[in-house]
């Protein structure tokens, strides 16, 4: 069941176009990751989902709804959090998600949202401080709680774990993939390990047009077509003579006498480099074939 449409959707600021016809389904239940390098146009489309901003052309809706028609229906369905989350630094913590309560209508129980609220995004501890006197960590809990009081049934996260330390990057992640098990998020990131631990759907975004749209697997399947290996060998070995291994295109010194040997195509050339060892009498110390990952992906897409 489709629970956000995009169709068409192009946005220009003054005269640069920031969204180049994006046309996009999400369903219901979906983990959905934007990734892209900074000015691909992410937040723009965030805002537009959320109906913060208008789109130029193009349409969004959201279970059948259209955002710039019924943004009171987009309101109860949708959870944000923008990028600069702006948070009001004088209110105490509970006081703060109180008031967000109140601004949707007919909410019965506030104080217990409240508390559940709280006790779901790890707060508690920190629930009696103001906004101002809390780490990045738990302003950004703080960002999520405010997303979720009202129940939405679609989370939109702008760039959710960025700025965060490690201890705190772990926390929230594991607080979105428990969200994940019964909401539809869209959540965007410049990091390519943010998607893979967290999305079943990957979409890279660069300048404005939709590069890519598959699960994280397959993206880094696709990529396997092209297969590197690193070996490190006992002597010192020119980049020259490793160029003239058959099927090898590129090498890549990574330490000493260690290498990247990269290859176009997905045959196994591990016993090729063994005999081309043999025969140049070098002594190979280790032989792997390297596992392409995410970014290897996103930095073709986006070149
Ligand atoms: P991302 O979130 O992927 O980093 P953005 O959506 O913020 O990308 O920005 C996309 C492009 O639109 C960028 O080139 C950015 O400079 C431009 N842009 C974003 N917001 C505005 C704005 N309010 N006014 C003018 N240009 C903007
Ligand atoms: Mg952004």
């Amino acid at each position: 069941m489709i629970s956000v449409e995009i169709k068409e959707i192009t946005k220009y600021y003054g005269q640069q176009k920031a969204l180049n016809n994006i046309n996009l389904s999400i369903n219901k239940g979906e983990v959905v990751g934007l990734l892209g390098p900074n000015g691909a146009g992410k937040s723009t489309l965030m805002k537009i989902i959320t109906s913060f901003v208008p789109p130029s052309g193009g349409t969004v809706k959201i279970d059948g709804f259209d955002v710039q028609e019924n943004s009171l229906e987009i309101r109860k369905r949708i959870g944000y959090l923008p990028e600069h989350n702006p948070l009001y630094h004088d209110m105490y913590v509970k006081e703060y998600l109180n008031f967000v309560l109140k601004t949707y209508p007919n909410k019965k129980n506030t104080s217990d949202i409240v508390k559940d609220i709280i006790r779901l995004t790890g707060l508690e501890p920190e629930k009696k401080k103001k906004i101002g006197a809390l780490s990045k960590g738990y302003r950004q809990r703080v960002g999520l709680a405010q997303a979720l009081i009202h129940d939405p049934e679609i989370l939109i996260l702008d760039e959710p774990t960025s700025g965060l330390d490690p201890n705190q990057l772990i926390e929230i992640r594991k607080i979105i993939t428990d969200l994940g098990k019964e909401k539809t998020i869209i959540l965007s990131t410049h990091i390519m390990q943010e998607v893979e631990a967290l999305c079943n759907r990957v979409i890279i975004i660069d300048k404005g047009n939709i590069v890519a749209d598959d699960t994280p697997d397959n993206l880094s399947r696709q990529e396997r077509k092209s297969t590197s290996y690193k070996v490190e060998f006992k002597e010192k070995v020119s980049s020259r003579l490793l160029q003239s291994i058959t099927g090898i295109t590129r090498v890549n010194n990574l330490d000493k006498n260690e290498w990247l040997l990269i290859s176009n195509s997905d045959k196994d050339l591990r016993e090729s480099i063994f005999k081309f060892a043999v025969k140049n009498n070098l002594n190979v110390l280790s032989l792997s074939l390297e596992e392409q990952k995410m970014e290897d992906v996103f930095q073709r897409l986006t070149r």
